[in-house]
């Protein structure tokens, strides 16, 4: 069992740091929320009085951080001047695929071993380590992260090199929020035309327009019970959260010169209904302001 720092420890890196601790790992953990950092403590962690003593003889730093630019500060300011040479540094934040490059690439000019490895899932996947990791970096990187991401996740995929792990998940929740609003205009118009929601999920969900965002996440109450639709859109992925990755995503596609009209769309509707009170709700309530229910001086018909 290993020595292991565990930087920001808020809605994902709390679940995340206690399996570490369940798993029988010493973990030192560091944020800047005295709340946060309680209950870290609570569940088993050990305080560390900022980032570097976190890092400090670390055998693994693990980080769960909001931004890009919390990343680069922890990691550039705080981990790599006071990290153990032979550290092992996982970023597991949602951050840019270029950033997350330069980062790693700081970090190997260092002499360390780095991967970005965000996450799919959300906060109750992170409490019963039941998470994805995508994760970018080298091979030999890749395969000393493996037993410390399985502590904390249900499935570990190498995606790449450096910034593959950030590239394959906007790329994912890029297609999520398409095939989400798609599956919103579908339901939508169905009622409309005076079909009964459940009839059209039975026959939807066995037909060609099948997917995640319905049979798993119907963003109308009845068909999937579990679905956030079914308790006022609270909890699940915050349209906040999506948001965040669909501009990550436009980012991307404008560096790498890819036209993405669908993930362009999907963005202005978020922040649409961001703007309008759905910043807090599951990004499936986003058929509320598509059906005009809940319009802050948005057109009720087109
Ligand atoms: P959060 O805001 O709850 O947690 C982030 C924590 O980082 C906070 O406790 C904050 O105090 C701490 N922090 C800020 N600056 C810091 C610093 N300099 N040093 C140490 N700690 C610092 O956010 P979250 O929901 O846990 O999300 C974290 C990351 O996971 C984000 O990049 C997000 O996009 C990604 N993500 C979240 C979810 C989700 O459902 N919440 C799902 C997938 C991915």
């Amino acid at each position: 069992m290993a020595r292991l720092g565990f930087i920001g420890v808020g809605n994902m890196g709390l679940g995340m740091a206690t399996n570490l601790v369940q798993a029988g790992h010493v973990v030192y953990a560091y944020d800047p929320s005295p709340k946060a950092l309680a209950a870290a403590r609570e569940a088993g962690c050990l305080e560390a009085a900022n980032a570097a003593e976190a890092a400090h003889g670390a055998e693994a730093i693990i980080s769960m951080l909001p931004s890009g630019q919390h990343v680069r500060e922890v990691y550039l300011e705080h981990v790599l001047p006071n990290a153990t040479p032979k550290a092992l540094l996982i970023d597991c934040s949602t951050i840019a695929v270029e950033e997350a490059r330069a980062i790693i690439q700081e970090a190997t000019l260092k002499g360390f071993a780095m991967v970005d490895a965000p996450v799919s899932g959300g906060v109750q996947a992170a409490q019963s380590a039941g998470l994805t990791f995508m994760v970018g970096g080298s091979a030999s990187a890749y395969a000393r992260a493996l037993p410390i991401l399985q502590a904390m996740g249900k499935a570990v995929i190498h995606a790449g090199e450096a910034g593959a792990g950030q590239a394959a998940k906007i790329c994912n929740n890029m297609l999520l929020a398409i095939s989400m609003i798609g599956t919103c205009e579908a339901f939508a118009l169905a009622q409309n035309l005076g079909l009964d929601v459940q009839t059209f999920f039975d026959i939807a969900s066995k037909a060609s327009g099948q997917c995640w965002s319905m049979t798993s996440y119907c963003p109308l109450p009845g068909p999937v019970p579990a679905a956030p639709s079914n308790r006022g859109y609270a909890g699940g992925f915050s349209t906040t959260l999506m948001l965040k990755d669909l501009k990550l995503a436009q980012q991307a596609a404008h560096v790498s010169n890819t036209p993405t009209p669908l993930g362009a769309q999907a963005e202005a509707l978020y922040a649409l209904f961001a703007a309008n009170g759905g910043a807090g709700l599951d990004f499936s309530g986003i058929i509320q302001m598509l059906k005009g229910q809940m319009l802050n001086g948005l057109p009720t018909q087109s």
